[in-house]
C-alpha cells in the first residue's frame, strides 16, 4: 500500500513555534526522508471560515503567511503538494455524504471541539460548520487516501473521528477509504507547547505565541515575560520545573551543542536544571539563553522568509499547482464513493 501523508493549518494568523515543533518541523523531516510516496499540505480556509464566517479578509490574507512560513521551514513543493482546501470542492461533496454516518452526540463527545467551543465563547450559538468541522476533516484526510496524519496531540479525537467514519463507510458500503493513523511527535513536551502565558495552548486565536516571523526584538520581550516558577523570587531559592514554560520550551528547541557556545558552564540541559531546583540559578539567566536557543533555531528560517516574500504572487501559483494537482486526486476518491453508495447512474 502506498504511503501518503495530509497534514495542514488553518488560516487564521501565521504560524507560531507550538506548529513548528508539533508539526512542521516533522514535516520537513518526514519530506525529506524519502520514504512516504505521497505528501500533501492544506490550508484549511474552509476550516477556518467555520468559526470566522464574519472575518473572510483575515482567512484570506493568512494563506500566502501560512504558505510563506512552510516554505521557509523547508517545505518543498517539489516533494510536497501544498494546497487550497476551499479550491477542491470535492471535498464539500464528501463531508457531506460522510455526515450521514455520525450521530450529533458523537460529535458532542470530541474533547478537543468541546474545549474550541467554549474558549470561542459560542455556548448556545454554536455554528453547524464549526461543530461537524471533525466530519470535513475526515474528508480531506480520506480524499488522499492518508495513510499518516502528522498532527500535535490536540488532533487525535479529529483522528479518530476519521478512523470511525472510514470503517463505517467501508462496512456499509464498499472497501474503498483507507484507514489513517497520527503521528505525534517523538517529544512528549512538543506535542502541546504550552502558551507564552503558561496556561494554555500556545494558538493563533490565544494570544499567547511566538511566531516565526517575529522580529527578534519581539521575540526577546515575549521570552523575557514568560511564565515561569511564581515561588522562584530570589536567585538563591530552589527552582521548580513543573508547569515551568521556560523549561518547557528548552525541552523543546535545546540540544546539547548550544550549551558550548551560549552556555559553557553546563554540558547539557539536565545540568541546568539540576542547578535550577537545587537553587542559585536566576529566570533572567534562564530566559536569556532561551532566547538565544530560540534565534539559532529561527534565525534561518527568517531569513528564508525574507526573500520568499520579495515574490508573494509566485508562491500563490505554487498553491495554484498543488490546488489543481490535488482536486485531480479527490475527484477521483470521490468517484469511487459516489459508485460504492450507487449514486453514479450516468458513470460507464
Ligand atoms: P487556531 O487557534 O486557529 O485553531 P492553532 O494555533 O490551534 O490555530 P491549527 O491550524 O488549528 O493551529 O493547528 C495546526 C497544527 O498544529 C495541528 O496539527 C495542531 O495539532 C498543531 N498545533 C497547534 N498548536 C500547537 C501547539 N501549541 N503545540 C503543538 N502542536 C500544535
Ligand atoms: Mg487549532
Amino acid at each position: 500500500m502506498k504511503k501518503i501523508i495530509l497534514t495542514g493549518d488553518r488560516p487564521t494568523g501565521r504560524l507560531h513555534v507550538g506548529h513548528y515543533v508539533g508539526s512542521l518541523r516533522r514535516r520537513v523531516e518526514l519530506q525529506n526522508s524519502g520514504e512516504y510516496d505521497e505528501i500533501h499540505i492544506m490550508i484549511a480556509d474552509a476550516q477556518a471560515l467555520t468559526d470566522n464566517a464574519d472575518n473572510p479578509e483575515k482567512v484570506k490574507m493568512n494563506i500566502s503567511e501560512v504558505a510563506l512560513d512552510y516554505l521557509s521551514c523547508g517545505i518543498d513543493p517539489e516533494k510536497s503538494n501544498i494546497l487550497v482546501q476551499s479550491y477542491i470542492s470535492e471535498l464539500t461533496e464528501l463531508t457531506f455524504y460522510y455526515s450521514n454516518l455520525v450521530t450529533v452526540s458523537r460529535l458532542q463527545r470530541n474533547p478537543t471541539v468541546k474545549a474550541e467551543i467554549q474558549m470561542r465563547g459560542f455556548n448556545t450559538s454554536i455554528p453547524v460548520g464549526f461543530f461537524t468541522y471533525p466530519i470535513s476533516q475526515a474528508a480531506d484526510i480520506t480524499a488522499f487516501k492518508a495513510t499518516t496524519v502528522p498532527v500535535g496531540e490536540d488532533q487525535l479525537p479529529m483522528i479518530e473521528q476519521a478512523r470511525e467514519i472510514v470503517r463505517s463507510f467501508n462496512s456499509t458500503y464498499d472497501e474503498v477509504l483507507v484507514e489513517p493513523k497520527a503521528l505525534l511527535p517523538e517529544n512528549e513536551v512538543c506535542s502541546r507547547l504550552p502558551g507564552v502565558d503558561g496556561k494554555a495552548k500556545m494558538s493563533k486565536s490565544l494570544g499567547n505565541a511566538i511566531y516565526l516571523a517575529d522580529e527578534p526584538e519581539e521575540i526577546r520581550k515575549k521570552v523575557m515575560s514568560m511564565f515561569t516558577d511564581p515561588n522562584h523570587i530570589r536567585v538563591e531559592d530552589p527552582g521548580s520545573l513543573e508547569g515551568n514554560t521556560v523549561f518547557t520550551y528548552l525541552d523543546a528547541f535545546c540540544k546539547d551543542d548550544m550549551f558550548a557556545e551560549h552556555l559553557p558552564e553546563y554540558q547539557n540541559l539536565q545540568e541546568m536544571k539540576d542547578h535550577y531546583t537545587r537553587g542559585g540559578l536566576g529566570d533572567v539567566k534562564v530566559k536569556k539563553f532561551l532566547y538565544e536557543v530560540l534565534m539559532e533555531e529561527l534565525s534561518p528560517i527568517q531569513a528564508r522568509r525574507k526573500e520568499l516574500e520579495k515574490d508573494v504572487p509566485a508562491v500563490m501559483e505554487i498553491l495554484r499547482d498543488g490546488s489543481v494537482k490535488a482536486r485531480e486526486i479527490a475527484a477521483q476518491t470521490l468517484d469511487e464513493v459516489k459508485s460504492a453508495m450507487k449514486i453514479n447512474y450516468w458513470s460507464a
